[in-house]
């Protein structure tokens, strides 16, 4: 939430809810005593106490063993509760469905991953299927679930329940669908619904916050982020690398334009030129030093960084993440990536990173927008 406006008002709750989310985003990087949080926020330690104390005695936070540490009383470490509250994740990919349910602090309570052909689907059984596994996924995880956010493969209008899909070139049966009004009915609480490439870039706010994502899948999709936060755009667009036009006259896109970088870095592209029918026999190939996959990468590496150049020349961000189908192939292309960039950009560094978590960025990054969605309005942990 941003902090209150200097020309408005501050009314009380308004304060409240900025100062309780304030505290619980220390808690989500680490447990810390009343005392510390008072000292690191500025915050006294009897307004910590009364924001704090609630979400203890509802469970959502649990207090650990005494610490010593510094003069005075041992303080006693809040950190969000084993059986608290959990976020949902749900990716909807072209031929898989993955999940994640995390708690409040990021860490990972249950995973799920099932191929699924959804191309020959409409949206009625992609979503009705995926909501069913994921409700089962919820009631292993038996805890209480404060929201849920679905990820797909598509530009998105909006971020909430009424979110629409716009066109999907992979999966044209689901254009114009509403996924969160089908997630609405799992959770009973906020429905995220984004980009999978957008809210992907969220799960890598460890290793960074300011930087551009790009993760490549059937498509390529990548997500901007400053400040730690994801820019959504106006229209859902922004982040579409993909699109990226790096030969003006170059191969048809199914995005209706030709020369976009998806159709040379791609992972259909890069398998073609290669010559390699799937992921693991293109990495084998680079692996054995093959000429023609070394090649391949090579090109497609070189197109890539391209387009980052060129992204990097609007938003001047200091830092790449390559992720999706890129991981396993990082070590390879990232240093194709980086030299492309910084031929077209030598007055300015750039760090070129691979992603740590490959596909199932997606999901993660989809909970990590609805724990988001819950510390702005942390209120949400205390409603029945
Ligand atoms: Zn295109």
């Amino acid at each position: 939430m941003p902090p209150p406006s200097a020309s408005a008002p501050v009314r009380s709750a308004e304060l409240r809810r900025h100062n309780l989310g304030l505290l619980l985003g220390r808690l989500r990087g680490e447990p810390s005593s009343r005392a510390a949080l008072a000292g690191t926020t500025g915050l006294t330690r009897g307004t910590v106490a009364s924001l704090l104390d609630p979400l203890v005695s509802a469970g959502v936070l649990a207090e650990g063993p005494p610490s010593r540490g510094g003069v005075g009383r041992p303080g006693r470490p809040l950190r969000f509760a084993p059986a608290g509250p959990v976020a949902v994740g749900v990716s909807v990919e072209v031929d898989a469905l993955v999940a994640c349910v995390v708690g409040l602090d990021g860490g990972v309570v249950r995973r799920m991953h099932r191929r699924r052909e959804h191309r020959t689907m409409d949206a009625a059984e992609v979503f009705g299927r995926a909501a069913r596994d994921v409700r089962a996924l919820c009631e292993r995880a038996g805890r209480p679930v404060v929201g849920a956010g679905v990820a797909v493969p598509a530009p998105v209008r909006g971020t909430g329940p009424d979110a629409e899909m716009l066109r999907a070139p992979n999966l044209p049966l689901l254009a114009g669908a509403r996924p969160g009004e089908l997630f609405g009915r799992v959770a009973g609480r906020p429905v995220v619904v984004g980009n999978e490439a957008t809210l992907g870039a969220l799960a890598h706010l460890g290793v960074a916050s300011d930087f551009v994502y790009v993760s490549a899948g059937i498509g390529i999709g990548g997500g901007i982020v400053v400040g730690g936060r994801v820019l959504p755009g106006a229209a859902g667009l922004a982040g579409e690398i993909g699109h990226v036009v790096v030969e003006r006259d170059g191969r048809p896109c199914g995005c209706g334009g030709t020369g976009c970088v998806e159709q040379y870095a791609g992972l259909p592209a890069l398998l073609a030129d290669a010559g390699a029918d799937g992921l693991p026999a293109l990495r084998s190939a680079v692996r054995a030093g093959e000429p023609v996959a070394l090649a391949a990468l090579e090109r497609a590496g070189t197109a890539l960084g391209a387009a980052l150049a060129s992204v990097l020349n609007v938003v001047d961000l200091p830092a790449v993440v390559l992720g999706g189908s890129f991981t396993p192939l990082g070590d390879r292309l990232a240093p194709v990536v980086r030299a492309e960039i910084l031929r077209r950009r030598p007055s300015a560094g750039v760090e070129v990173l691979v992603s740590g978590h490959g596909r199932p960025a997606a999901a993660l990054g989809t909970a990590r927008a609805v724990t988001d969605r819950v510390l702005d309005d942390p209120d949400l942990l205390l409603r029945p």
